[in-house]
């Protein structure tokens, strides 16, 4: 089949390396060429509101996914108008705005941290005292990476929180004392089968991602029959296809859903070297109307993000354990260019990679 990507970043380019030996072909769509899908397939460059050449790359595609979720709703259906576009476009809309997305997580059952939406200072200066201190102020829509938001601890810093992201609507939540953060990546098939990954521990730095352990250790079976739960009540409800990931707080034992992502997802990564089947061959199973491969772990596997700039890479190939991937991006301050996974390590080839990883960044 000839898949259709929107965006071609780092997970196109993973998307492509898992499904060409499926037999597949790739075509992009995006803004500007990027470096990472370089040789992978041809990338139509035009914008996101466009939605005559989206319709016309549409029509080029037997299948149409994406890898960042804003891309505007508007553009997937028209687009599905040509091709299946899949995730289907409803996941979007609700993945796109904090406060929908939580709306909808609690009507399907799903715990979140307490909130309030504002679109005024005064309307935030009333939401952070209905959730109460300290709270964290996000913009409800583009943010990522922990970009456009505020921890708050008072009403003056409200007030500055509200100058700080420019007066775009926000939503105000109930800070959760969480014991750690996890992930649970989760696929659906066109014929309604599904499958959840073990759940994975995250490790954020400034915000961004920076380890990623897949399985979580410690996981009670408790813990994971409450994600797969969790997954699958989104999955259903959605009539998904693809994979999506979604983003939780373990706090006494139960999950507390944070943000979903309806796409591959970086806390994934160690899918590719630690799993009989990874979330970009899924995905691309998925989405082509294949049945799902195994989501079981071959060994437990750890994944660091390489960030901002490169690490010793010599040093990095030398870890016996270590499988290396680079997006071929140029280093810039905060970028994403590459990750490293362990597969089955020791403790001491996890500590010197987080040291090669850390010294770099
Ligand atoms: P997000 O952009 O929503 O993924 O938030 C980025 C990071 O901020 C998360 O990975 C958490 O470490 C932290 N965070 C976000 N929301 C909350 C919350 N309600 N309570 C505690 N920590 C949070």
């Amino acid at each position: 089949m000839k898949i259709g990507v929107l965006g071609s970043g780092q997970l196109g380019r993973m998307l492509a390396l898992a499904g060409t030996p499926l037999g597949h072909t790739f075509s992009f769509y995006d803004t500007a060429a990027s470096a990472c899908t370089t040789g992978l397939g041809e990338t139509s460059v035009g914008s996101f509101s466009d939605l005559k050449a989206l319709t016309a790359f549409a029509s080029r595609c037997d299948v149409v996914t994406y890898e960042f979720e804003n891309v505007p709703c508007a553009a997937a259906e028209a687009m599905a108008s040509k091709a299946p576009v899949y995730p289907p476009p409803r996941a979007l809309e609700v993945s796109q705005d904090r406060v929908v997305e939580k709306e909808f997580l609690q009507s399907l059952g799903i715990d979140t941290p307490a909130f309030r939406a504002a679109s005024s200072e005064a309307e935030l200066l009333e939401a952070v005292t209905a959730v109460g201190f300290p709270c964290i102020v996000k913009t409800r829509r583009l943010g990522y990476d922990g970009k456009g938001q505020a921890r708050v601890a008072s009403l003056d810093e409200a007030r500055q929180a509200w100058t700080e992201l420019a007066g775009a609507p926000l939503i105000a939540e109930a800070f959760v004392p969480f014991t750690r953060e996890l992930s649970v990546i989760a696929v659906r098939s066109q014929s309604g089968q599904t499958k959840t990954y073990p759940l994975a521990f995250n490790i954020h730095r400034a915000g961004i991602l920076h380890r990623s352990e897949i399985p979580a250790p410690g996981v009670t079976p408790e813990l994971s029959r409450q994600a797969h739960e969790i997954a699958s009540r989104v999955l259903t409800e959605l009539q998904y296809v693809g994979v999506l990931a979604i983003e939780l707080f373990e706090v006494g034992g139960k999950l507390v859903a944070n943000e979903m992502a309806p796409r591959v997802h970086n806390s994934g990564h160690a899918t590719i070297d630690g799993s009989v089947t990874s979330q970009f061959e899924n995905h691309i199973r998925a989405i082509t109307g294949m049945e799902l491969g195994s989501v079981v772990s071959r060994a437990p596997a750890v994944m660091y993000n390489i960030i901002g700039s490169l690490p010793d890479l010599e040093r990095a190939a030398a870890i016996q354990n270590a499988k290396i991937h680079l997006y071929g991006k140029e280093p810039r301050p905060g970028r994403k260019l590459g990750h490293v996974t362990l597969v089955g390590p020791s403790l001491e080839e996890d500590q010197v990679l987080e040291s090669l990883v850390r010294g770099a960044a």
